[in-house]
């Protein structure tokens, strides 16, 4: 008998699974509670990085393969339980994702003005739960918080010339609020020294080579820098030293990568009224650790972007590592017939490529448990039944033919605007583009 399995989420991590129980024999139920597949390369991957996007291709030739089903808008907990899917699959394994972002725990957080990436990345990447959100954008100065690549994405988007942004698949609101947007300053706050920022290479190069920032940083701290430990690291520093030396050239927008402060209130009106400022201590590295001196500084601003990672949200019945935000896992193994893999296995680290190697182990593990027969031990595995079973509990549920309406309809209105797609962003659209959905 074929072994099947769900795979939750449809980002690469669980797409690279499937492909690979694909190739195993297996059939493959691919489930992403939006309408849509791709998670973070469609609503993480910076509009402007459309290279990154093209991996796609790779996920569209394994959903070509046989065996493979998609139920797109099929939410775990909301339309399906794990108890549900384990009658019907001899493995789950579950891609969801780190979809919550970490908490700086300090006064402030939640004034109006200060948001978390996750969400605005989400917004302009026109994410449907998020295409709503309001963003005011009417300072002048912006601070983002963290120094990882997450940061610097949502830096760059903040200065991007609309002839930069004009040919990406950017949400159509958010390119004209961007068109509105009055934000000419973004400071990159970052809590320990240039050597320690976890930037990669090409992100901070591309900040010296926008059209209409300038790139700063105080050549002081630079040379204060303590002596890289990575090939990373070490050109990072070079390419501050590089930034710090430069004459600006007086663009009309600016970036300044900052260091060496840790935000320590998030300064607004009144008790709760909208964010004027952020209150940052100035530290000093001890043994790599970012300390507190002693002395504070106040930057004045109209935004605050929390740039400092992602943890996951736990799932009902699944075991949980709380201080990690991640599922209790041993490499990739969760319980019987129970598997995980990508950032909810391993924390939100990495590149798209990562999840290859990532997703490899945990189907290792699988496989192994189908050798010696510890699967999960399914009492209605029938690919048709489970068909008509979400059928009946999700009518609306996108297929891939569905999503390749979807996605048609979004080429065809970027297409004559010389853009890869114009995305649809709201549930009712989505869906209604990928109707009719005949079952496979
Ligand atoms: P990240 O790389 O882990 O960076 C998180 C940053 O937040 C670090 O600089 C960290 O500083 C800082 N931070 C953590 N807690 C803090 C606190 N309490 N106060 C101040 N700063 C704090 O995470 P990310 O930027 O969210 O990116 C997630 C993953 O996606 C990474 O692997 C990233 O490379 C990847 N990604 C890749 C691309 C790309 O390839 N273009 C784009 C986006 C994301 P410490 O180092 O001091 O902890």
């Amino acid at each position: 008998m074929t072994h099947r399995a769900a795979v939750i989420g449809a980002g690469p991590a669980g797409f690279y699974t499937t492909d690979q129980l694909l190739a195993a024999g297996w059939e493959v139920d691919l489930y992403d509670a939006l309408p849509t597949p791709f998670g973070l390369v469609r609503s993480g991957v910076a509009p402007d990085h459309p290279k990154l996007k093209s991996v796609t291709r790779i996920y569209e030739k394994t959903a070509a393969k046989p065996g493979f089903r998609f139920f797109g808008g099929v939410a775990l907990g909301r339309d399906v339980t794990r108890e549900e899917l384990l009658e019907r699959y001899h493995a789950l394994v579950y891609a969801v994702g780190t979809g919550d972002d970490n908490r700086l725990g300090i006064p402030g957080e939640d004034r109006p003005g200060s948001h978390s990436a996750t969400e605005f990345v989400a917004w302009y990447n026109g994410h449907p739960d998020y295409a709503g959100h309001q963003f005011d954008l009417s300072g002048g100065r912006a601070v983002v918080i963290g120094n990882g690549n997450v940061a610097i994405d949502v830096a760059r988007m903040l200065v991007l010339d609309p002839e930069e942004l004009a040919p990406t698949d950017t949400a159509d609101h958010a390119i004209d609020h961007f068109g509105r947007s009055t934000v000419d300053e973004v400071i990159l706050l970052g809590r320990r020294g240039p050597a320690q920022a976890a930037f990669t290479n090409p992100e901070v190069r591309e900040l010296g080579e926008l059209l209409r920032a300038d790139v700063v940083c105080d050549p002081r701290q630079v040379a204060e820098a303590t002596e890289p430990e990575t090939p990373t690291q070490q050109r990072n520093v070079e390419m501050f030293r590089d930034y710090a030396a430069r004459e600006p050239e007086g663009k009309s927008h600016r970036i300044e990568l900052r260091f060496l402060r840790s935000p320590v209130e998030i300064l607004g009106e009144g008790e709760d009224g909208p964010v004027t400022g952020v209150r940052v201590s100035v530290n000093e590295l001890v043994d790599g650790r970012a300390v507190p001196t002693g002395e504070e500084e106040i930057i004045e601003c109209g935004l605050v972007l929390r740039s400092i990672g992602y943890r996951g949200r736990p799932l009902d019945g699944i075991p949980w590592n709380e201080k990690r935000g991640l599922i209790a896992n041993e490499g990739g193994r969760v319980g019987t017939g129970e598997y995980c893999v990508g950032w909810i296995k391993r924390g939100p680290s990495g590149v798209i490529g990562t999840n290859k190697k990532d997703a490899a182990d945990t189907v290792a593990r699988i496989l192994e448990d189908e050798a010696v027969g510890t699967l999960g031990t399914p009492s209605s595995p029938d690919p048709d039944e489970v068909a008509a079973w979400l059928a009946e509990r999700v009518p609306d549920a996108v297929t891939w033919e569905g999503w390749q309406a979807i996605d048609a309809a979004e080429k065809a209105a970027g297409e004559p605007q010389g853009r890869p797609r114009v995305k649809l962003v709201t549930l009712e659209e989505l869906k209604a583009a990928g109707r009719p959905t005949p079952a496979r």
